[in-house]
């Protein structure tokens, strides 16, 4: 994968809330502690917490005060010449395609016009529109205040607990979230609340769909994202390679319930999965990539 070094990085797609403190300042999350509502109950290790309670939708307790953060120095540092060395540089470009990405693909294939989600980057603890999470819970989106937050430390978890490398996890892991944007966007989101609170013994089997289906738009996204252009019509990227499709699969699969299971040494049981085996996210982000169509990602299969 190679960035243009000539792309404007527009840093008012995300909002930068490291410096401020971390919103509930909660810091590393306690195994077994009470009373912190939804996310507790995921918090059996690290690991577990890590993957099991992020890239989804988390349901978290209360509607914490969304604060806003200060992009002056972001902005200074992703203007510079060498910004696409900087982590954060990078990925507010990936914000960038993969918005640019949907601006385009949602009223194409769903008739439907895009409204722009920033990405917050929090470090340790954030209050969102959702409530208070930590960092322990992974990237995730928030459809009360449609934004998708990120501790940019999750990478190297991504890289050391669960072995899952290379650039391409990144943009991977975002579009992701930005999927969860869509279906929040569609009325999928709060469609498959409603059948699970319709029929609640299969609100784990849609779970699954719901994660599946921004997989499969990640990686129609993946697909497109050659094509996409910053504002002034400047490609963001040069190139995508099959390496670069390899690590998102690859990343796909290091995070399938099955195989968080089994690195955390927990029992695989299918019944519990909420976000796909391995096996699952693997096959539904190719078939986004090889489709290049949002529109192929019908995990629900008219069940909704
Ligand atoms: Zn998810």
């Amino acid at each position: 994968m190679e960035l243009n070094e000539n792309a404007r990085v527009d840093t008012g797609q995300v909002d930068d809330r490291r410096g401020s403190g971390g919103g509930g300042g909660m810091g590393i999350p306690i195994p077994g502690g009470g009373g912190r509502g939804g996310i507790v109950g995921l918090i059996i290790a690290v690991l577990v917490a890590l993957v099991g309670g992020g890239f989804g939708l988390n349901a978290m307790n209360g509607g914490g005060g969304a604060e806003s953060g200060d992009n002056t120095s972001l902005t200074q540092k992703c203007s510079a010449d060498d910004a696409l060395k900087q982590l954060d540089c990078r990925n507010t470009l990936y914000v960038n395609s993969i918005q640019a990405y949907w601006r385009t693909a949602l009223p194409e294939r769903f008739g439907q016009q895009y409204q722009p989600s920033k990405t917050v980057f929090f470090s340790q603890g954030v209050n969102t529109g959702c409530g208070q999470a930590d960092s322990g819970v992974g990237p995730f989106y928030c459809p009360a205040d449609d934004l998708v937050y990120i501790d940019l430390t999750f990478y190297q978890t991504l890289a050391d607990q669960l072995g899952a490398e290379g650039e391409f996890a990144q943009p991977y892991v975002l579009a992701h979230e930005y999927g969860h944007h869509v279906q929040d966007l569609l009325g999928t989101e709060a469609q498959m609340r409603r059948q699970q609170q319709r029929d609640p013994d299969s609100a784990n089997a849609l779970s699954v769909k719901l994660e599946l289906q921004a997989d499969c738009y990640a990686g129609a996204w993946a697909k497109n994202a050659t094509g996409t252009a910053d504002e002034q019509g400047q490609k963001i990227f040069k190139s995508i390679t099959e390496q670069d499709i390899a690590q998102a699969i690859d990343t796909a699969e290091k995070i399938g319930d099955d195989a968080v299971s089994k690195r955390a040494n927990r029992p695989v049981n299918p019944e519990e999965f909420t976000h796909g085996s391995s096996e699952q996210r693997k096959q539904w982000f190719t078939k986004g990539y090889t489709t290049g169509d949002p529109k192929s990602c019908d995990t629900f299969g008219g069940s909704l």
